[in-house]
């Protein structure tokens, strides 16, 4: 809601007349390399730049409220207080003197950066036109910056023969004169190798190098920020026999991290036997997938059509919004699906399991009721033979082994990643404690909620016991573990453990609201340690 008084009509129209010739310039704004598009645009004014209160402080999850004669903002305990014509502004416990006055432009009250950075806590990096600031704070990437893929491949033989088109925008805030691609197929089974046969840059041969898990092409010339360009790739991975993540056993071919891939950082995949060392950017696909006849492929995009041709069928799939990954399942499988609020839970089998169902559709259920909606159509399950897992998390999609049968537990916690991997990406190389924990604390909750307060207990007092003399920080690189259990511990206990810890001081309700805020702010995008503990603080200055 938005109450503007007659006074603050009758000054803008004065400052207005006044201000706007000087002030047109606008000035793009990124916050840690992420453009953020403000409306209205921040603008400049005698040499410095002011941005409008509302808009800029909306990206903290400050809502604004005009009102008679002062502004107002306020969020869960932070408080963002301005009385015009005076040169204080009121920052949770906080008064601060006001560097520059506030300018009121068309309704709408501008704060200069410069005393924002001061009380807000961030640095400020100003050239020309570009207003790049840099804090512990970075909200979601916007949607039309994601990358986009094509993807053509046929799979047969035990190898994937693909040619995907990369449409790539540059996020950041410096111009680029390469871009790195990971190339995770070895990273998650050290027996597959990703041959890269050539690189097109605008439709030009690119000079590239291509090493076991990574692809680094050259740009003929600077990507500048926002700048796109399109690059084409023609590639091919082997899927070795075993049951692996990507790998083959019998009639059944998982194929997950078989294709060159934009990933969050530039971080070289890195061999390990656990965990996930990958992280990706979510994005949008089309893929045209073509497999022997009789065969089905299981996605988590939405499936348009399929044609046979000959002895092959080429499945058509597409996602209508960002999705964090593209993995497959090939095979022949019975197929059961239930609707649950809008989405079809699709459960694939060889032998039917009641407790997938169960637990799939109660997790779904459960979550989007407190994460936030479930973008996409469907979400697939399938029973996989998958040696080392109980269970693996892709966007849209999850394996369920079939030799390491999950639990109700494994089955909730595998949705939730869902939430906490696929619309809310992170780190999982540098930072696996946030998705694992999470995944872990909601499949915490979901027991909670089956089986009441008592079972929570039961877990948060076992997880202490199994993270007993465990102080180390809890954000540490997956290749710095020294045993699977070390990590183990680190993610799944201790994660589910911070927010055990929040709980206590915030309360549930509050927590859960915190969790659904995250969600919203980073979704398509990814969280880190940093940013959690930042806004913790911000949300709740008191007890963090
Ligand atoms: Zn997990």
């Amino acid at each position: 809601m938005k109450r503007v008084s007659l006074f603050i009509i009758c000054l803008s129209i004065i400052l207005t007349l006044w201000a706007v010739p000087v002030c047109g310039d606008t000035v793009p704004l990124f916050f840690n390399d992420t453009l953020m598009d403000l409306n209205p645009p921040a603008v400049r004014h005698f040499g410095e730049v002011y941005v409008e209160a509302q808009s800029f402080l909306s990206l903290l999850g400050i809502s604004a409220e005009y009102q008679d004669s002062k502004v107002e903002y306020s969020e869960a305990n932070s408080r963002l207080y301005l009385s015009i014509g005076s040169d204080k502004l009121v920052f949770g416990d906080k008064v601060h003197r006001l560097w520059l006055e506030p300018l009121y432009l068309k309704d709408h009250i501008y704060i200069s950066i410069r005393d924002l950075a001061k009380i807000l806590d961030f640095s400020i990096f100003h050239k020309d036109h570009f207003l790049s600031l840099t804090s512990p704070y970075m909200g979601a990437p916007q949607k039309d910056l994601l990358p986009r893929y094509w993807i053509e491949a046929v799979y047969t033989g035990g190898k994937i023969y693909g040619n995907e088109i990369i449409d790539f925008t540059n996020d950041r805030n410096q111009g680029m004169r390469d871009i790195f691609l990971a190339l995770p197929a070895a990273a998650v089974n050290r027996e597959s190798k990703m041959k890269i046969h050539n690189v097109l840059v605008n439709g030009l041969p690119a000079v590239y190098e291509a090493k076991e898990t990574y692809l680094m092409i050259d740009l003929p010339f600077v990507l500048e920020p926002f700048d796109s360009c399109r690059v084409e790739i023609s590639f091919d991975t082997t899927v070795p026999e075993g049951a692996e993540r990507l790998g083959r056993s019998g009639k059944i071919s998982i194929l997950t991290c078989w294709y060159p891939v934009i990933p969050l950082k530039r971080i070289v995949p890195a061999h390990v036997s656990y965990g996930e060392p990958y992280s990706f950017k979510a994005a949008k696909y089309d893929l045209e997938f073509t497999v022997d006849v009789g065969l089905q492929v299981m996605t988590g995009l939405d499936r348009l059509e399929s044609l046979q041709d000959g002895t092959k069928t080429i499945h058509r799939f597409k996602s209508e919004g960002p999705i964090r990954d593209l993995s497959l399942v090939v095979g022949s499988f019975d197929i059961k699906k239930v609707e649950v609020e809008g989405v079809s839970l699709v459960y694939a089998f060889k032998d039917y399991d009641e407790e997938v169902i169960t637990h799939g559709a109660g997790a779904l259920k459960l979550f989007q009721k407190w994460w936030g909606e479930y973008p996409y159509t469907s979400l697939t399950l399938v029973d996989v033979p998958l040696k080392d897992y109980q269970g693996m998390e892709y966007g849209g999609l999850l394996l369920l082994s079939t030799i390491n049968r999950p639990s109700a537990f494994v089955i909730a916690h595998e949705v939730s990643h869902q939430w906490w991997y696929g619309l809310v990406g992170n780190n999982q190389d540098e930072e696996a404690w946030i998705d694992e924990g999470l995944a872990n604390y909601s499949a915490i909750l979901y027991f909670e909620e089956l089986m009441g307060k008592k079972q929570y207990d039961y877990f948060i007092k076992s997880y202490k016991k199994r993270s007993q003399g465990n102080s180390e920080p809890i954000k540490k690189a997956i290749v710095e573990f020294e045993t699977e259990t070390d990590y183990s511990i680190n993610a799944y206990i201790r994660g589910a453990l911070f927010w055990h810890d929040v709980r206590k001081k915030i309360g549930k309700g509050d927590l859960l609201n915190f969790l659904a805020y995250i969600q919203k702010l980073y979704r398509h995008g990814a969280v880190t340690t940093e940013e959690i503990k930042f806004l913790l603080k911000n949300f709740y200055p008191y007890k963090f």
